[in-house]
């Protein structure tokens, strides 16, 4: 009997991906272990902060970093810091007048749930562009948005097949504009490893952060994220974050999360990318060979991912018109052993990030299962 038993709560073999309402991704057990080992003692925070940030931006190619409350969490912080560079000021001393006029620029197209933080700072959100192909943004319209109140520009990168609709400037483009108007641009680029070479790549190119989260593919606690970039805005988000009493006191991030972060980041730092992904493939090509048009259904490799990350997908194709996917999806979650997938677009997948290979060929079983019974 294990907690969850105990507790009465329902295990799950996810093979949706990397969704936080299953909880993301399993942590590695170093970095549990490291968790374990963090809470035993007590330390200054603000020693273990710098000695793990500083020991992460060096591992990461970035000049600074922080651990963050996840990257939600990082957005806020970020961009919440591009005010404090602009006023010279933390958050905590800016009056409520100079935060109301002070202004974040983002691209219509990026508008996301993950963005809702940003109007607990207190400053005005612009928007700019159409999220479609109409009237496509130019670097005109985008210098009309620019003012002298705009404190920074907040920028998700579009990957081929993931959920950004069209409507922004390149990213190229965006940091061109911005880094000749002296405004700092913050990549929201949570779910964007692999590559790891993410880790680097947008603040070597220009951004002055880019966040990630923890619990997503770097394995790391469900509950912490990266703010990883240049030191002249991470200065700021020192400033407002915890443990000092600024905005980043809500989102305390503890000596053990912050134990758990390091040694994620150092064992994915080694890890071998190339071999996940070919694994990844191997775990596809054990769905899309297993059936063909004569069954109820069949699957295909689909590439990339649902948040462009470039990692296959084995992506459902039913013939049978007494399936659904919808159907499928509740079947699998009703077994003993209950599987849980989603349903994006009209589609069903089984996406390898998050399972084992005995899960995979647990799951394989079951659609066999259910094609043998050729009804549900
Ligand atoms: C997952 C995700 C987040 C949130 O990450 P957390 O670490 O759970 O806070 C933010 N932005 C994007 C684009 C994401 O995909």
């Amino acid at each position: 009997m294990d907690i969850y038993d105990e507790l009465g709560v329902k295990k799950l073999i996810n093979c949706a991906g990397t969704y936080t309402v299953v909880g993301g991704s399993r942590m590695s057990q170093n970095s549990l272990e490291a968790i374990c080992e963090a809470a035993r003692n007590h330390v200054l925070i603000k020693d273990m902060q710098k000695a793990v940030n500083s020991k992460i931006a060096e591992m990461t190619n970035n000049e600074a970093c922080c651990v963050t409350a996840g990257a939600m969490v990082g957005v806020y912080l970020a961009m919440a810091s591009c005010v404090s560079l602009k006023h010279g000021k933390a958050i905590r001393y800016i009056s409520s007048e100079d935060l109301a006029k002070t202004e974040i620029l983002m691209f219509r197209a990026h508008r996301n749930p993950y963005d809702r933080g940003l109007s607990l700072i207190g400053c005005k959100l612009v928007e700019v562009g159409y999220a479609n192909n109409i009237d496509m943004i130019d670097e005109y319209g985008f210098e009309c948005a620019i003012n002298e109140n705009t404190a920074g520009v907040l920028y998700l990168p579009s990957t081929d097949g993931g959920w950004v609709p069209p409507g922004a400037l390149s990213f190229e483009k965006t940091v061109e504009i911005c880094s000749r108007h002296n405004i700092p641009v913050v990549v929201d680029a949570a779910a964007q490893l692999p590559p790891k070479s993410n880790l680097w790549n947008f603040t070597q190119h220009g951004a002055a952060a880019v966040l990630f989260s923890g619990g997503k593919y770097l394995c790391g606690p469900q509950t912490a994220g990266l703010c990883l970039g240049k030191k002249y805005l991470l200065d700021w988000v020192d400033a407002n974050n915890f443990p000092n009493y600024g905005i980043g006191r809500i989102h305390k991030v503890g000596r053990e999360e912050l134990a758990g972060m390091y040694v994620a980041v150092k064992e994915y730092i080694n890890r071998d990318e190339a071999l996940e992904l070919e694994n990844a493939e191997k775990i596809v090509e054990m769905f899309t060979s297993s059936f063909n048009k004569d069954d109820s259904f069949e699957f295909v490799r689909a590439f990339p991912n649902e948040a462009g990350q470039p990692m296959a997908r084995a992506k459902l194709i039913i013939h049978n018109s007494l399936f659904s996917a919808e159907k499928i999806r509740d079947w699998l979650l009703e077994q003993d052993r209950a599987v849980f997938s989603m349903v994006e677009n009209g589609y069903l997948y089984v996406n390898p990030m998050t399972i084992t290979k005995e899960e995979a060929e647990y799951i394989l079983e079951k659609y066999k299962e259910l094609n043998a019974k050729g009804e549900i």
